[in-house]
């Protein structure tokens, strides 16, 4: 295999996520975090390469305790396969490089990909689909719906997997949610996931829900929506406000906040989780490692709903 160790793929010479062991180490942990170095496709500001050191380096802080919620620490459940290996190429480099490195770990363990621009989460798809033998559920954060039809003249980038993922049959149309969303986008591709059956909960829909009372409609429509479907979760670090998250490359104002976030989370913690993303985190844009801690804090909750027994 061609050697596309590079600079920015340092994520593979330092502790991993939490400081779990190595994949190498402790080959047969149930939950794996993996990182996915990719910036080919953004849009506006790049950066999102250097995501997954960069969460990594964040999560260092949460290692020492247990969660709040739930008294578990998902230490000892989990190891860091590093960074996967990828040629900055091209897009389609990329995803033929990525696919069989994803199929293997997804077939093994429970999977925590740690982007990268949300174009990853295509080929990411593609695997589970495959696994899985049938169009799954997924619940996708985002200030953007990511179903353009195409990508400044290219069929794929990190806004149409949405719409590909419809397309091929990766995803139930009607298992689809879609939470945050607010970028400006013509009706159809703005309204797509429900004009197919989906659910959209935009940011304008959940200002001032917070709390699990504020949010109950909410959670219990998802949670009566997808109960039992085998559910992905997406999450694009841009469905906060950029006041939580201002390392990103395309900020949106008026976004959800770290809080209602984590109570969606909490809340869905029973859904049949299949695995995850973390997408868009763009660290020369960070501050003070807001955005980083935010995506670290949401992968811990996310490992601790699993591991908590
Ligand atoms: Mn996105
Ligand atoms: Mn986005």
């Amino acid at each position: 295999m061609a050697d596309y160790t590079f600079a920015f793929q340092t994520s593979t010479t330092h502790a991993g996520f939490l400081k779990a062991p190595s994949l190498e180490a402790s080959p047969d942990a149930p939950y794996v975090i993996a990182g996915i170095p990719w910036d080919g496709c953004v849009t506006n500001r790049p950066g999102t390469r250097f995501g997954p050191y960069e969460i990594r380096r964040s999560s260092h802080m949460l290692c020492d305790g247990t969660h709040t919620l739930w008294p578990v620490s998902p230490l000892g459940h989990i190891a860091d396969a590093g960074d996967l290996t990828l040629p900055n190429t091209s897009l389609e480099r990329m995803r033929e490089a990525l696919m069989p490195q994803a199929s293997a770990l997804l077939a093994k363990h429970h999977m925590v990909w740690l982007g990268g621009d949300h174009s990853i989460t295509l080929p990411l798809l593609r695997a589970y689909r495959a696994h899985h033998g049938r169009p799954l559920a997924i619940v996708h954060f985002d200030a953007h719906c990511d179903t353009w039809t195409d990508h400044f003249g290219e069929p794929s980038g990190h806004g149409t997997w949405v719409h590909e993922a419809i397309s091929e049959g990766l995803i139930d149309p009607r298992l689809t949610v879609q939470v945050g969303i607010r970028s400006s986008a013509e009706k159809s591709t703005a309204e797509y996931v429900r004009d197919r059956g989906g659910l959209i909960y935009t940011s304008r829909d959940l200002r001032g829900l917070v709390n699990r009372t504020q949010l109950q409609s909410v959670i219990d429509e998802v949670r009566t929506r997808l109960a039992g479907e085998p559910v992905y979760l997406t999450l694009d670090i841009d469905c906060l406000d950029p006041a939580y998250a201002p390392g990103t490359g395309t900020p949106e104002p008026g976004g959800m906040s770290s809080s209602q976030v984590l109570t969606l989370l909490e809340e869905w913690v029973d859904l049949n989780w299949i695995g995850m993303d973390l997408s868009e985190v763009s660290p020369p844009y960070d501050h003070a490692q807001l955005t980083s801690n935010a995506a670290a804090h949401f992968v811990w909750t996310y490992l601790c709903g699993r591991v908590r027994g």
